[in-house]
């Protein structure tokens, strides 16, 4: 197995310091996919995949139970045409569990000691907790807007946090930084992360056996969630396992939505969009993603589409999910105003089912909580 640049079609020994092509471009995974798709189904995590999964078979996993969250659908309960999956049930709050569980677990067995990584909050988390939980020291770089339960919540895990005025990819610059002589972490650059994101892929096959939705929704900033799903329909299919792929609808907010652009305008590349205003989805605004050819060609693949919200749209979307008791962060609501525009659009038809990922929960989120207790009443 090698790391492989898709841009000058180099390879590389897999290395703790080797985040990059040196043409600066992401590098992905060369490796073999002919495993046996027979799954461990007494394993109630994401590593009942194992076989699927790029790590010697000697090597200690790093788990806290992640993965294998539920599906559940939204009203109308007697038929239902949405579900959504609560992968905000991993172990720290986020799904970003499933891709720190399997980069971590690559990383212990490669003898890393010390990493580094930036974030906006969740994936800071997620690789703190498994970094702590691997006996690997972490430090994590974060904007200094960042949601005061996140960063407790990550230095509460030991790790070292690093806040960084400006906006995300200022963070980014800081920690790049740190990286030349400190293994990069990082939940965007390294491609053993979407390795472990991936696996949505097969639960979702797992969970609905014969009858896959037409659709799954999910938030889109760098993409790990949308790669990942990506990665492993894409497996299913070639193995034979799926006879057909999901369309992957995403959702961006409109203040920052370089990959909508693209889709809009039918561009063959993704170009950088400044973040224009603040927005309540603070999970996903990235100007330019790392791996822009990958989600085009991720688009392509699936047939896929974009979409975008607005603040009040977002905030919509935690009440409609609060009111049939679901508390996630507004980066996660995005799916339900998401879901209306797909089918005002005609990308959802009537009968057509999907399934929407919330990938974060309320309960770190500082707007959710002022918004939840805005009228409350003494009781003397
Ligand atoms: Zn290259």
């Amino acid at each position: 197995m090698q790391y492989l640049c898709g841009t000058c079609n180099i390879a590389y020994i897999i290395s703790p310091l080797r985040y990059k092509c040196d043409c600066g471009s992401p590098l992905t995974l060369n490796k073999d996919t002919s495993y046996s798709y027979q799954w461990d189904d007494s394993t109630p995590s994401l590593w009942r995949y194992r076989d699927a999964l790029p790590i010697p078979a000697d090597a200690d996993i790093v788990t806290l139970g992640e993965g294998i969250t539920p599906i559940v659908p939204l009203y109308p309960i007697e038929n239902p045409k949405h579900f959504v999956k609560l992968d905000y049930l991993c172990p720290t709050g986020s799904y970003k569990d499933r891709g720190a569980s399997v980069l971590l677990t690559h990383l212990k067995a490669m003898g890393v000691d010390a990493v580094v990584e930036d974030s906006s909050g969740n994936a800071g988390a997620a690789i703190a907790a498994y970094s702590a939980r691997a006996g690997i020291h972490c430090t994590i770089y974060c904007p200094d807007s960042t949601s005061e339960g996140k960063l407790k919540q990550i230095s509460a895990y030991g790790a070292s946090l690093k806040l960084v005025q400006g906006n995300r990819a200022a963070t980014t610059e800081a920690v790049q930084l740190a990286a030349d002589n400190t293994c990069y972490a990082s939940h965007n650059w390294n491609p053993f992360f979407l390795e472990g994101t991936k696996t949505l892929a097969f639960e979702i096959t797992e969970q609905f056996g014969d009858s896959l939705p037409q659709h799954i929704i999910c938030p889109v900033g760098f993409g790990s969630i949308y790669l990942g799903l990506y990665l492993g329909f894409s497996e299913l299919y070639d193995a034979g396992v799926i006879d057909r792929v999901p369309r992957l609808l995403g959702v961006q907010p409109a203040t920052c939505c370089p990959i909508y652009n693209a889709y809009r305008d039918k561009t063959a590349t993704i170009s950088r969009m400044p973040q224009t205003a603040q927005t309540f989805a603070e999970g996903i605004t990235a100007e330019l993603p790392v791996r822009s050819e990958m989600l085009l060609d991720a688009i392509r693949f699936s047939d896929g589409a974009f979409a975008t919200v607005d603040n009040a749209d977002i905030l919509a979307g935690t009440r409609t999910l609060a009111e049939q008791g679901i508390y996630v962060e507004p980066t996660s609501a995005v799916v339900i105003n998401g879901y209306e525009k797909f089918r005002h659009d005609g990308v959802i038809q009537d009968d057509d089912v999907t399934v929407s990922i919330l990938t974060g929960s309320g309960l770190k989120s500082n707007l959710v909580g002022r918004v939840e207790a805005r009228n409350p009443t003494r009781v003397d």
